[in-house]
């Protein structure tokens, strides 16, 4: 959207050079060196450390085999990885994700991405990413524990509370940290906060599942505030239908907003009459209980029709439905232009991205061209690292708070990192531009902290 300049294009054709093949990272990083020129111009001092480029390398990545017996009996080999990209303000910190698209340049996007929102958080925590390219889909929950046991044999040699702390992402939820952190556990004979998003029960946070939906959410209406309006009576595009979707539906409750779609990988649902709190219940249960897909939905509440996508196709129909606000919580590149052109004409104003990455370049330069309130994801969906963070804090002092102390700690930091970025983005002349603004609010508290550290 900002001309971009001949030093841009350099630093752009460098990655894509070193990085072959890693579109997705290539991606990630062509969304944040434009807004970076402005803090570039005035701190030649940085240009000279070589502090972005030393930023779009990662510290370190491991690359590991992950077998194990099926209930066939068969043999399976997955591959696992660790993306350990910048602990310049704190250990590594960021999820893992399970899904067959899982390879290194899906994770140094997604690493790469969690520098500059954990910088956001106001915390003290670095950017990581893992996972692997297993499929979740399908596999019995005995056949889930032995890949995760296989998993953290490896992985458990580069993790530690005070190095590199892993939680959840798309593929891994409650389950899969339970059997990740037992594991971990018994090869360390230790008890520490090694992993987040656990149970209540062993050392876990009230409101970590619902943090990142619920930020995204806050985020969205302290844009509405910031330009006079509300999130009261809208009508709200919501995509995915796992953690993430299912809280910000929550929340846009909870806030008198009207969730009227959600979705998976099948296709999604529309319900005009509005998600309420009855059917999200029945969702939740449909896919963390029965793990069934979002048909489902349509076949139980008459009010709903559904329709099936496919996944080749480059259009996304759910982005058609007319609506006041898009929450999109599914995963990445799934609104291009012509989506988010579709989106537009239909009414939407504001779209904040519960998801990584959701919009495509040419869909976000639609957004901001048309004037709607965009909220990128490394800073509207950090809520969730972000009360990672505070599970940190409460098992480190093992100390305990309620749910509504955590709510309250989660609603300011949003706030914070709404004002943040409004603040960031006037002060190197991007007014008004979330997207420059968590650009640059992220960047400047990592590479103060690079400048201060050397070069390492
Ligand atoms: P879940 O696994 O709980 O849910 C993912 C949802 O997205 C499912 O409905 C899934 O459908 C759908 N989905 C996944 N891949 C695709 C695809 N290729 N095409 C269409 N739909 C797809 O993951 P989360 O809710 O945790 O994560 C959702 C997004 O939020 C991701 O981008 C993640 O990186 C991001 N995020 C998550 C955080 C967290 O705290 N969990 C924190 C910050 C960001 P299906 O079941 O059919 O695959």
């Amino acid at each position: 959207m900002n001309k971009t300049s001949g030093w841009v294009d350099e630093v752009l054709s460098e990655v894509a050079e070193r990085n072959p093949g890693e579109h997705a990272f290539h991606q990630a990083v062509g969304e944040v060196v434009p807004s970076l020129e402005p803090v570039m111009d005035m701190h030649p001092e940085w240009r000279a450390s070589r502090i972005l480029e030393r930023l779009i390398e990662p510290e370190r990545i491991v690359s590991f085999r992950v077998p194990w017996v099926d209930d066939a009996g068969e043999v399976r080999v997955n591959r696992g990885y660790r993306v350990e990209f910048n602990s310049a303000i704190g250990p590594y910190k960021g999820g893992l994700r399970f899904h067959p698209t899982v390879n290194q340049g899906i994770l140094k996007f997604l690493g790469f991405e969690q520098v500059f929102k954990n910088a956001l958080t106001g915390q003290p925590i670095g950017g990581g990413k893992g996972g692997s390219d297993l499929d979740p889909k399908g596999l019995s929950d005995l056949e889930m524990m032995r890949f995760c046991q296989s998993f953290m044999n490896e992985l458990f040699r580069h993790i530690g509370p005070d190095t590199d702390i892993p939680a959840g992402d798309i593929g891994v939820g409650g389950r899969e940290i339970g059997f990740l952190f037992g594991q971990y556990k018994r090869l360390t004979n230790t008890f520490t906060g090694v992993l987040t998003g656990r149970s209540i029960e062993w050392g876990g946070s009230l409101i970590r599942p619902e943090a990142t939906g619920y930020g995204a959410v806050y985020f969205a209406a302290e844009m509405e505030a910031a330009h006079g309006g509300t999130l009261q009576g809208r009508r709200c595009l919501v995509s995915g239908s796992g953690n993430v979707a299912q809280f910000a539906a929550e929340k846009l409750l909870d806030l008198g907003a009207v969730p009227i779609t959600l979705s998976d990988s099948s296709g999604f649902i529309v319900d005009e009459d509005g998600i309420d709190r009855d059917k999200l219940a029945f969702v939740s249960e449909l896919k963390n209980v029965r793990r069934g897909r979002i048909h489902e939905y349509a076949e139980k509440f008459r009010t709903a029709t559904f329709t099936p996508v496919d996944r080749d196709s480059d259009r996304n129909p759910l982005w058609s439905t007319p609506a006041d606000a898009a929450f999109p919580c599914a995963t990445e590149n799934e609104m291009n232009g012509v989506d988010a052109t579709r989106l537009v004409d239909g009414g939407c104003r504001l779209v904040s991205e519960g998801a990584n990455m959701p919009v495509t370049p040419e869909g976000q330069d639609v957004l901001r061209e048309r004037g709607v309130l965009y909220a990128p994801g490394k800073a509207a969906n950090a809520g969730g690292v972000a009360v990672s963070a505070l599970e940190m804090a409460q098992a480190s002092s093992r100390s305990f708070w309620s749910r509504e102390e955590v709510d309250r700690r989660l609603h300011a930091i949003m706030k914070d990192i709404h004002g943040n970025c409004l603040e960031a983005a006037e002060a190197y002349g991007r007014k008004d531009d979330y997207m420059d603004g968590a650009n640059i609010a992220g960047f400047l508290k990592v590479a103060k902290a690079m400048q201060d550290q050397g070069v390492v």
